[in-house]
């Protein structure tokens, strides 16, 4: 899902999310581990002063996973909540009701000192599109969960989805807008595929990859597309986007290289992890 952001939609998200927020405990923000920073909205903070917060690194099976605990303990050491989760296929999940407890405690304890027992937390899902939002709200909450909050037939008000006597979840996600005025940070984004690029063509999309690529991951080239050990230190990303296209025979005009499509078949198989898990970003290199 491609969303372009203007600024009316984002005056429109900024409300709806100053209305939710009131109505919760807890922010639960999902980040794409490939891109931890550049996956954040950058106004989070100051919508979610005064909520306890909980980080989800998602999409963690198309990270890497040493990349990974370096960003656990990065957001750690920011004395944030983190869980790393892939919503998908349901890992991690489980691991983030005994971290809400512990996100919630002061709340809990506040409510315990006024006698208020048992009010269960209640947390919204907050991030950027693609994120994984709907798909971590249906994994996490899971079939049989039962809907609360309005009588039948009435539609107005928020839905909240019962989770258990500990928390409940709100069930439209917020949608946050992405960093996208910053270059580095579109780029990326384009890249695993979360926005429509705006700023480069495919090609030098693919082309951006590739030199993170040759820097970092060659092993990722070298073995997707057969190519010799080695051989991808050094070459000019035109020549490896070249052998791509070679590679999977994207010829054109009976003998000319259809780089273009080659270009489309790198970046589809970066964006589903069959180049590997691969992170785009690391907290102690910065814009790696
Ligand atoms: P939303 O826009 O934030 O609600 O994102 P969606 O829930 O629609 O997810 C966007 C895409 O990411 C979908 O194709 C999901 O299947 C995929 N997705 C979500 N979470 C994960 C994950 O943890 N791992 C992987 N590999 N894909 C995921």
């Amino acid at each position: 899902m491609n969303v372009q952001w203007y600024p009316g939609h984002m005056t429109k998200a900024k409300r709806m999310m100053q209305e939710n927020i009131k109505l919760i405990d807890l922010i639960i923000e999902l980040l794409d581990a490939r891109v931890p920073l550049s996956s954040r909205n950058p106004d989070i903070d100051e919508l979610g002063k005064n909520k306890a917060r909980l980080i989800l690194l998602n999409k963690a099976d198309l990270a890497d996973e040493r990349c990974n605990d370096a960003w656990m303990e990065y957001f750690k050491a920011r004395g944030c909540f983190v869980v790393k989760v892939n919503a998908k296929s349901g890992a991690g999940l489980k691991q983030i009701q005994p971290v809400v407890q512990e996100a919630c405690r002061e709340k809990i304890e506040r409510d315990r000192r006024r006698g208020i027992l048992n009010r269960p937390v209640r947390a919204m899902v907050v991030g950027i599109p693609n994120v994984g939002k709907s798909t971590f709200i249906n994994s996490f909450a899971g079939k049989a969960c039962t809907k609360t909050g309005n009588k039948p037939g009435v539609t107005k008000g928020a839905q909240w989805i019962k989770l258990n006597k500990q928390l409940e979840l709100l069930d439209t996600p917020g949608i946050l807008w992405p960093k996208f005025e910053d270059q580095q940070v579109g780029m990326k984004l384009a890249m695993i595929g979360s926005i429509k690029d705006e700023i480069l063509n495919t090609e030098e999309l693919a082309l951006s990859l590739i030199r993170f690529l040759v820097q970092w991951y060659p092993e990722s080239l070298e073995k997707r597309y057969t190519m010799a050990d080695g051989i991808i230190a050094g070459t000019d990303p035109v020549a490896v986007l070249e052998s791509v296209a070679k590679v999977r025979g994207c010829i054109v005009k009976g003998s000319q290289l259809d780089i273009t499509k080659a270009a489309g078949i790198l970046l589809e198989d970066y964006r589903s992890g069959r180049l590997g898990r691969i992170t785009l970003e690391f907290p102690d290199i910065g814009n790696k």
